[in-house]
């Protein structure tokens, strides 16, 4: 019954997401980027990658969007596809506007764990915490909650080997944003749910206390982001906490490395979604409850976050200014 459920909400998210690509018609591309891992009743779900823009500016000024890296953080997939979907609508024209006159293109992968989603879990169907599955070790990662190699029947486990989504998401970035010219700046947004009380931007490292070499931009492009009131905190995500095997820890100097002449700036949006535990006290004892608001609240929140998308995906046009 409940894997039931579970699978009904994926197809659910995957049948939003190819709505979301008729509406954007011509502009639109649905990609099969691979299969998740196995799940025990040997079930392989499909990871698909969906652009948006010109091809030119694809190659260009590529910005990319990713959700979903933890299946239960499903406020995380539906704020995406939420923001995707409202991009041809009347208030977003500057983002539709930017995607038509080839200024900028979305990448993104709004299901990078379909399987997680399906069987309601944070781990993929093999029970690897993908955000701890990158093989990098810490310099001072948490014990147990900052990646572990004893069980996968335990959470946050960082599982043997790099998995099947982990190599989705490297493959499709090191592709896409690859053909970057000289100078130009490569955002990329993972949005989460579900971490604490309030909302907060991480960019690298998670695994280490030692700014990252790009950390006055990071902070150039946060004031950007920020407007009055957004309640969310801008910091490196080893401010917070720190882990094991973080995947963008991994990407950013692996770019780096790559002498390419662009620069890979990775944010994290972490959507807090325990403000109303104290209301509530109850849903403490739910699983689902601790990553989840209430449904009325839903859909407010959930579009809470447009004009921060837009601002995000239009950053290297704001940032040149
Ligand atoms: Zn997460």
């Amino acid at each position: 019954m409940s894997v039931l459920r579970g699978l009904r909400r994926l197809n659910r998210y995957e049948a939003r997401l190819f709505r979301i690509a008729r509406k954007a018609g011509k502009l639109a591309q649905i990609e099969q980027l691979g299969y998740s891992a196995r799940s025990s009743d040997g079930f392989r779900f499909p990871i698909y990658s969906l652009t948006i823009g010109k091809p030119a500016a694809l190659e260009r000024s590529p910005v990319g969007l990713v959700a979903g890296v933890h299946g239960l953080e499903t406020i995380g997939i539906r704020v995406l596809l939420d923001f995707l979907e409202s991009i041809f609508d009347e208030p977003n024209r500057d983002v539709s506007q930017a995607l038509l006159d080839g200024d900028i293109g979305i990448v993104s992968i709004p299901i990078l764990n379909p399987g997680g989603v399906a069987l309601k879990s944070r781990a993929n169907p093999a029970g690897v915490d993908l955000m701890r599955n990158s093989g990098k070790d810490g310099d001072t990662a948490l014990p147990f909650f900052g990646g572990h190699r004893m069980s996968s029947k335990l959470p946050y486990f960082r599982g043997k080997s790099l998995q099947p989504e982990s190599r989705a998401l490297f493959r499709f970035c090191l592709e896409r944003f690859s053909q970057a010219r000289k100078g130009t700046i490569l955002p990329v947004l993972d949005v989460h749910s579900g971490f604490g009380m309030k909302d907060s931007v991480w960019w690298p490292y998670a695994g280490k206390k030692t700014p990252s070499a790009d950390h006055y931009l990071f902070e150039r492009l946060s004031r950007i982001l920020h407007t009055e009131g957004d309640g969310i905190t801008y910091e490196p995500q080893s401010q917070a906490y720190t882990v094991h095997g973080d995947l963008w820890d991994r990407l950013y100097d692996d770019y780096r490395r790559s002498k390419k002449p662009a620069k890979l700036l990775p944010f994290t949006l972490e959507i807090g979604t325990w403000s109303d535990v104290k209301r509530n006290p109850g849903r403490l004892l739910s699983k689902r409850g601790l990553f989840n608001p209430p449904p009325e609240q839903k859909a407010l929140m959930i579009q809470r976050y447009r004009p921060f998308l837009s601002k995000f995906v239009l950053l290297s046009l704001l940032y040149g200014e």
